[in-house]
């Protein structure tokens, strides 16, 4: 099969992902094989090909947001020919403190679809059968890839904020999963105020119903209940922290941070604001996410590339050049 191969990693702007010809993935025990119909691009693949997270294997092929049809594998819950979705939790040891607490998105022994394991990036690939998601018939291939990561681990995000339906709530970076969290606060009746660089986030964010939208020096005109960042730049955090009213909470959507800057804790912390990092998803939040999606017909905005052009995707993504999600179909 053809597979976009990452066999160092380097700058994007040297092109680190090369079309290559590979073995196509086995049937394994547990396993369903996919053939791929689409595989959303990720910031984290981004990380992964610059090598902010160290390489687990090479060579890889990156990408988390598969959607595919079961050709071999099938189970009873999961059967040959249906279309599901594969995201960045590619399975779990099951046995671990953490996923004895029900706090699988923290096993101490995690596997990471297109990281730890071959991803999407594709024509075919391999995931834990107990671990891939049917997808309703209401979200189609190319609304559905970027649901997967971009839009699960928004939502976690969301519930690691605390957000109550009503409540304020602050976007910091307006990407492709602050894209799809925003639908999800219009759903709970909340206030949304988006602060992103690049005017046409920002127009996005305004046709997408935000209450407020202002640049990354900007400061939202009220004080928020919650925020989410999305941006790896610690002083984005500091922005967010600073938006905060007394007990609010800021939740870290961002694998990877540049650093975080030194703050005044006088102002910024104290009052039991909250400042708390999100780590990966959990099934349950991939299946209530997804299931909101349907009901609320959720459509990211998508930019197609096929895929001989998955570097000029990251790139796109790393450039903040497209609006909504990239999308990388075989
Ligand atoms: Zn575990
Ligand atoms: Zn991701």
């Amino acid at each position: 099969m053809k597979a976009a191969l990452l066999t160092a990693p380097r700058p994007i702007s040297e092109r680190p992902l090369q079309l290559t010809n590979v073995a196509d993935p086995a049937p394994a025990p547990g396993h369903v094989l996919l053939k791929v119909r689409a595989c959303g691009v990720c910031r984290t693949d981004l990380h992964i090909v610059e090598g902010e997270l160290p390489p687990r294997h090479s060579p890889m092929i990156p990408g988390h947001q598969i959607v595919g049809d079961v050709i071999d594998g099938s189970t009873a819950e999961i059967r040959k020919g249906s279309r599901v979705g594969v995201s960045w939790l590619g399975g779990t040891d099951g046995t671990c403190p953490y996923c004895q607490r029900g706090e699988e998105n923290l096993c101490d022994s995690p596997t990471f679809t297109g990281y730890s394991v071959p991803g999407g990036y594709a024509e075919y690939a391999l995931a834990r059968a107990d671990f891939v998601f049917p997808l309703p018939n209401a979200l189609d291939d190319l609304y559905a890839a970027p649901l997967l990561c971009a839009g699960i681990i928004g939502f976690r995000s969301l519930r690691v904020a605390g957000v109550q339906p009503g409540e304020r709530v602050g976007l910091f970076g307006f990407g492709a999963s602050a894209h799809l969290a925003i639908a999800v606060l219009h759903a709970w009746k909340c206030e949304v105020y988006v602060s992103t660089r690049g005017k046409s986030h920002r127009d996005l964010a305004a046709s997408l119903g935000a209450k407020w939208v202002g640049n990354e020096t900007e400061k939202p005109p009220i004080a928020l209940d919650r925020a989410v960042t999305f941006a790896p730049s610690g002083d984005v955090v500091i922005a967010a922290l600073s938006s905060l009213r007394k007990g609010g909470v800021v939740a870290i959507n961002a694998i990877h941070l540049d650093r975080i800057p030194q703050f005044d804790y006088d102002r910024l912390l104290w009052g039991e604001r909250q400042l708390r990092s999100v780590a990966n998803m959990t099934r349950a939040d991939a299946r209530d996410f997804l299931a909101l999606a349907a009901q609320i017909a959720l459509k990211p905005k998508v930019t197609v590339f096929p895929l001989d052009q998955a570097n000029e995707a990251l790139l796109a993504v790393k450039n903040d050049a497209i609006d909504g999600a990239a999308v990388i179909v075989p």
